[in-house]
């Protein structure tokens, strides 16, 4: 990759051709041209509106969501450190939540608090950040269900707080701006006994080991649920699961998650997910949707 442009100057960290393999869940892919990692909100505000507006910019979480290709990620990809993972208790109700906060640390302050209605975070291997952008859910419950605001940095360095409604929630997609970083959101709940709430994250955990690969590298679940369907079942029924392609596979045990089983390349990997696209379009005449997020260029 080029470097073509001057970088503002920065109080956190900011890294030239960081690898993303160790960052994401797949453990696959290319370096990011820069790796911002900012000290605080006016840290990230003050570098991005500096920042040449031609330079592109984009959020990473725990990267469970994401494909990073072979090429890496040009521009600046900007990782949440833990001076964006604070959560206080705003009121009976509701918490505030830094944009790197994890799904577990939000449900068990929101227990601690006696809020319940956050259980389904403690499922989603993300931070708030991710939650927030792609209106994350699971157990019938979504960031759209609880969310009452975010606070973002946009890609122009203006800080803004943006209310439910401006966030365009559907199925696992926002409308957040191209750019905007996540920083901070605030979720409402119903109060709630911390024991009940425990015993429901409790239930949720299990229901989770018995049904995916969580110890894998992996991107979660690959393609989203078409309407009145399940796309693991079109997976399963046009005979995908378990099919490879070079160090990628559909996992056996939950064939909507695609796993590196260890020297996968990113290309592998997304050939694979479209391969499975072209069968499952054959085989049913619907074509599945990506969920996972797939970013940077090919080698
Ligand atoms: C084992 C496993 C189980 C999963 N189960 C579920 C599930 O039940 N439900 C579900 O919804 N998802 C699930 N996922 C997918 C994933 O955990 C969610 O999509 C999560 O919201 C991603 O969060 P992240 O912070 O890791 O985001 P990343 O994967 O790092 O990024 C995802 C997207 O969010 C953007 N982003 C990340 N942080 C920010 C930020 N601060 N500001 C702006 N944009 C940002 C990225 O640019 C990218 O577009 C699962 C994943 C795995 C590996």
């Amino acid at each position: 990759m080029t470097v073509c442009y001057a970088m503002p100057p920065v109080r956190g960290k900011l890294t030239h051709g960081a690898p993303l393999a160790p960052l994401v869940w797949f453990k696959s892919g290319g370096a990011a041209e820069y790796l911002f990692e900012p000290a605080d909100v006016d840290d990230l505000a003050t570098f991005l509106y500096a920042l040449d507006p031609s330079v592109p910019v984009m959020g990473l979480g725990l990267g469970s969501n994401l494909i990073v290709r072979d090429g890496g990620v040009p521009g600046v990809v900007v990782r949440l450190g833990k001076a964006f993972a604070k959560i206080e208790r705003r009121d009976a109700t509701t918490l505030r939540c830094g944009g790197g906060a994890s799904g577990i640390l939000v449900s068990s302050s929101a227990r601690d608090a006696g809020i319940a209605g956050l259980e389904f975070m403690r499922s989603i291997p993300g931070t708030v950040g991710g939650f927030v952008r792609m209106n994350g859910g699971a157990y019938g419950r979504e960031v759209k269900d609880v969310l009452v605001e975010a606070d973002v940095v946009l890609r122009s360095g203006e800080r803004r707080t943006l209310a439910l409604g401006d966030l365009g929630y559907t199925y696992r997609h926002s409308d957040l701006p191209a750019g905007a970083i996540v920083v901070g959101a605030t979720f409402r709940g119903q109060p709630g006994d911390p024991s009940a709430i425990q015993a429901e994250m409790d239930r949720i955990a299990a229901a989770r080991e018995e049904s995916q690969p969580l110890r894998s590298r992996t991107g979660g679940s690959t393609f989203k649920n078409p309407e009145g369907h399940k796309a693991w079942q079109l997976v399963d029924e046009a005979g995908c699961r378990g099919l490879r392609k070079g160090g990628a596979q559909v996992s056996e045990k939950h064939c909507n998650f695609l796993l590196n089983l260890g020297d996968a390349t990113s290309a592998d990997i997304e050939s694979l997910g479209e391969e499975v696209r072209e069968k499952v379009k054959a085989n049913s005449g619907v074509m599945l949707e990506w969920e996972i997020q797939r970013v940077g260029v090919a080698k």
